[in-house]
């Protein structure tokens, strides 16, 4: 694994070591196929990413395998690594509230002057009052349904479909866009997306309660799945154009190096997808997933505590605001599983837009300072040891998929369709499971698909 000269031509050329294409080049070499694997960054795991340099090793990226995780559990089984139970290491109560500025606890919330929740909801918290009315929509029965083109219908905006279900602009902006898991705004996400966000919990919770992560770190996993083909994997190549000419592709690289390819396996993200040149061109619908699909955007902060502030005030250690500090999660990241080693605040949406405007020694300044305004316990005892913003980094430009409205019905599965002998898996391939699991269930959509061709 390394620099090492490229070899002229490869049976398969897998670009991107994530999850997704560290599984397909396995499964592909066990099966006896020549494969080698460029990978633009210096390390493998894509977004997959333990901070080793803060207290308990919290994740960047990829957080918790869910109990129906076959895929991704056996992977890191049969790799011998060791897996740590975590729903238990999460907070049993609600986190603080702070809206406007003003910190309350979840049963003031209720009452709040600045609680715009109709009468109906107003008890809950935004996050799970937008999914008590997402519950009441059925299910389809097949699990790539949501994106199936006769379930056309749930396709629309989630804004639509919230304001039909009587909720105000002040309810949406508050329940949807603020702290967002799905997208920035409401008018520009799916209803398709949040149903398949909802079958795939649904179906993950039936496997069980229990949700996992690699001890030590979730970036152990691929690490270990590098090692079983470390020979094959370059990293530092980043891949810029891919050319069909008869039997062989062309890939060439940033560096101007170029190797030969029998297949090619691209795993990128559709965000940095647009960095590379197809010819000929990807189909229509292929490249108006590439040009136009939202994704997510995430900007972390994580802080260590020299001492526990939240004993001395007395209040929840997680926080739901809609400032800049977005939603606070503290991590239980060492041998004991009550203990808390660190604090992620999660900017999404538009936070993390905003965070990312921000030069990123201002917006950790700005960050600390809302930190203990709200929570004048905290002050002089936090410090910032780690900050990533997925969008500016250019091998992601982002997260996870997001279909806009009109979308979801016709180009997620355009977006795994074969270009030739050019083949697409990664997360937001996967019709069926989503995040790590849906890597790994699209690695192997597209193995089988140049095994049996
Ligand atoms: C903050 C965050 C939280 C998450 N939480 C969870 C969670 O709790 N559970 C869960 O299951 N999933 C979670 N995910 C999602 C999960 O990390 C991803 O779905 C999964 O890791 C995607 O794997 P992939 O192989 O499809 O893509 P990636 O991991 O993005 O792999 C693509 C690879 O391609 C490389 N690349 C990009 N451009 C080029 C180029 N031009 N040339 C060469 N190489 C290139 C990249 O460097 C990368 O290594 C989370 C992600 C993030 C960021």
């Amino acid at each position: 694994m390394g620099r090492a000269r490229l070899p002229e031509r490869a049976e398969v050329v897998v670009i991107g070591a994530g999850l997704s294409g560290l599984r397909c080049a396995m499964l592909l070499a066990d099966n006896g196929l020549d494969v080698l694997v460029l990978e633009g960054r210096e390390r493998v795991g894509g977004r997959v990413l333990t901070l080793d340099q803060v207290t308990g090793n919290p994740e960047a990226g990829a957080n918790t395998m869910l109990a129906g995780y076959g895929r991704t559990l056996d992977a890191a089984r049969s790799l011998g690594l060791d897996l740590v139970e975590c729903s238990r290491r999460r907070s049993k109560g609600d986190p603080l509230i702070a809206i406007g500025g003003e910190a309350m606890t979840a049963q003031a919330w209720a009452t709040s002057p600045r609680n715009p929740l109709a009468a109906q909801r107003r008890a809950l918290l935004p996050g799970p009052a937008l999914r008590a009315e997402l519950a009441k929509v059925p299910l389809p029965e097949a699990p790539d349904g949501w994106c199936a083109p006769e379930h056309a219908a749930l396709d629309v905006a989630m804004r639509d479909f919230l304001a039909e279900r009587g909720f105000s602009e002040a309810e949406i902006a508050l329940c949807h866009d603020t702290n967002p898991s799905q997208g920035s705004n409401a008018a520009n996400v799916s209803l398709a997306n949040w149903v398949f966000v909802r079958s795939f919990f649904a179906a993950q919770r039936a496997s069980g309660p229990d949700e996992w992560a690699v001890k030590g770190g979730n970036s152990r996993l691929p690490e270990a799945m590098a090692r079983t083909i470390a020979d094959r994997i370059h990293l530092g190549r980043t891949v810029s154009a891919i050319s069909q000419r008869g039997r062989d592709s062309e890939v060439r690289l940033a560096s101007g190096e170029r190797v030969l390819a029998g297949h090619v396996v691209c795993t990128l993200p559709l965000a940095p997808l647009r960095r590379v040149a197809f010819d000929p061109p990807l189909p229509a619908a292929h490249a108006e997933a590439v040009a136009q699909a939202p994704n997510m955007k995430i900007t972390q902060t994580h802080f260590e505590a020299e001492s526990p502030f939240w004993e001395e005030d007395g209040l929840p250690p997680d926080m739901w605001t809609d400032g800049l500090l977005g939603n606070v999660q503290v991590n239980r990241g060492g041998e004991d599983p009550c203990a808390i080693t660190s604090l992620t605040a999660w900017g999404r949406g538009n936070t993390a837009l905003a965070l990312d405007r921000l030069a990123p020694a201002q917006a950790q300044a700005q960050l600390l300072a809302e930190f203990e305004r709200l929570r004048p316990a905290a002050r002089g005892k936090l410090r910032v040891a780690g900050f990533k913003s997925w969008q500016a980094d250019p091998f992601a430009a982002g997260d996870w998929t997001v279909w806009a409205p009109g979308q979801a019905h016709r180009l997620p599965r355009a977006s795994g369709l074969a270009h030739g002998r050019v083949h697409f898996c990664g997360e937001h391939t996967a019709l069926a499971d989503r995040g790590m699991e849906g890597a790994m269930e699209s690695a192997e959509r597209v193995a089988l698909e140049i095994l049996t061709a």
